[in-house]
């Protein structure tokens, strides 16, 4: 079994399979592990969902990542800080009613705050007199994604896992609708299963077996300011999704990124194997989320900038993972597309995908196959377009099409 992609995905898939008894798994990464995507990543892991399919799976996740030190001796440097969500409409009031409609559901304990516990939990806010509703999720929190991911690897190899860095996958070996091998610049490896967990350059891996899947690089990115008083990292995480703004303290600094209406994506197949997708900073879109936080905490856009954050997560058209085998091509497995909450969902992820490879997978998890985009039947840049939009309109108003899974 090779995994292909040693990022957040591929780091969790290789757990998992090692946990649930698979031997001779091996990951391949063309550079270091989590250099690309996971490395920009902000490391925020929000249970409190719309549906409660989503919410289920990040909470399976933020179980296992205050768990995963006991377990297994690798720190993921969880921090359990909580999490407000502010709205400032009596439609996203609605919102945050679904949600906590949703987590009574799930299980997740929530509450709304008065003003005073807002001002008491978020003190660094100053002016909160446009905020009609907060609702606080104390169970959130964050992680680093780097020690995510390097938690992830060492306890796969304790449990028998190789991971070869430097290592690009550059050919897939297909016999009689079979896998059978992979190729690196140092030589052949003989598998019969490979995941495809190689994030934004995952439909290019596909392509390397002539499998067209519209995973779709869209632009993400957040800054960290200077030194800014009251900042400290045991601040919840902050979200306002009306002004798809979100933020939290990091060692004495603003962290601050957000979703903005106009996003831009790369045209997935101009996306080629080995390719560096490092974009330059936005400066307009980060000077827009500075100013959307800026009506919570004058003055916060006079601070100056220590360093911006950014890379192409992988979407799908419909917003919803692309995990498990390929039904035309027997051991090619996907674990791509996490539209923007691979690190949170890193580990429900890999769970679904332990699942699609047994004998009878849930309905939920049959319907992330990638089969529902095979054979092709869409349009590539309409798939573009669609994939961006479920970026652009990432925290969902109820009733949006985005929130229908
Ligand atoms: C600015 C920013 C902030 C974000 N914040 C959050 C957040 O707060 N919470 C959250 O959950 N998510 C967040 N995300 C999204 C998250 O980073 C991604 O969903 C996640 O990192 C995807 O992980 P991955 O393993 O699929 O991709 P990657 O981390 O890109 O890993 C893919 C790996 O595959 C390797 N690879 C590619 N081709 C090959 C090949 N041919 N052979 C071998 N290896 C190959 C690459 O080198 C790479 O290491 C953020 C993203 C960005 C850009």
């Amino acid at each position: 079994m090779t995994v292909i992609g040693a990022g957040a995905v591929g780091a969790a898939v290789a757990y998992f399979l090692a946990r649930e008894g698979w031997t001779d798994v091996q990951v391949l990464e063309s550079g270091d592990p989590s250099s690309a995507t996971t490395s920009q990543a902000a490391g925020f892991v929000g249970q409190a969902r719309p549906t409660v399919e989503r919410a289920r799976l990040t909470m399976a996740s933020a179980e296992l990542f205050a768990s995963f030190e006991r377990q297994t001796g690798y720190t993921m440097d969880w921090r359990q800080v909580g999490a407000v969500r502010l709205a400032l409409s009596p439609s996203a009031e609605l919102e945050l009613q679904q949600i906590a409609d949703t987590a009574a559901i799930t299980g997740l304990p929530v509450s709304f705050l008065t003003p005073r516990e807002l001002q008491e939990v978020y003190p660094v806010l100053e002016d909160i007199s446009t905020v009609r509703s907060a609702l606080w999720s104390p169970t959130d929190g964050y992680l680093q994604p780097n020690s995510l991911v390097n938690a992830y690897l060492q306890a796969a190899r304790d449990l028998g896992v190789t991971v070869s860095p430097h290592s690009p996958v550059t050919g897939i070996e297909v016999t009689d609708g079979s896998v059978t091998g992979v190729t690196t610049p140092h030589g052949h490896h003989r598998t019969e299963l490979v995941v495809d967990a190689a994030g934004p350059w995952a439909g290019a891996v596909a392509q390397l077996v002539g499998i067209e899947l519209p995973i779709i690089p869209v632009l993400h990115e957040y800054f960290v300011t200077e030194t800014a008083p009251g900042w400290s990292s045991d601040l919840p995480c902050l979200r306002v999704p009306e002004l798809q703004v979100y933020a939290r303290g990091e060692v004495g600094r603003v962290l601050c990124g957000g979703f903005e209406h106009e996003g831009t994506s790369l045209d997935p197949t101009s996306v080629q194997l080995g390719s560096r997708l490092v974009p330059q900073p936005n400066w307009e879109v980060l000077g827009q989320f500075s100013a959307n936080l800026e009506r919570f905490v004058p003055g916060i856009g006079d601070l100056g900038v220590s360093s911006v954050f950014r890379g192409w997560p992988g979407f799908s058209p419909d917003g919803r993972f692309i995990v498990g085998p390929v039904g035309e091509l027997r051991g090619f497995v996907m674990a791509a597309a996490c539209n923007a909450h691979g690190v949170s969902g890193s580990a429900g992820l890999a769970m679904a995908l332990v699942e699609s490879l047994g004998k009878d997978p849930s309905p939920y998890v049959q319907s992330l196959s990638p089969d529902r985009f095979i054979p092709r039947t869409w349009d590539w840049e309409e798939a573009r377009r669609t994939a961006q939009a479920v970026y652009e309109n990432y925290y969902p108003m109820p009733g949006s099409p985005a929130t229908a899974h």
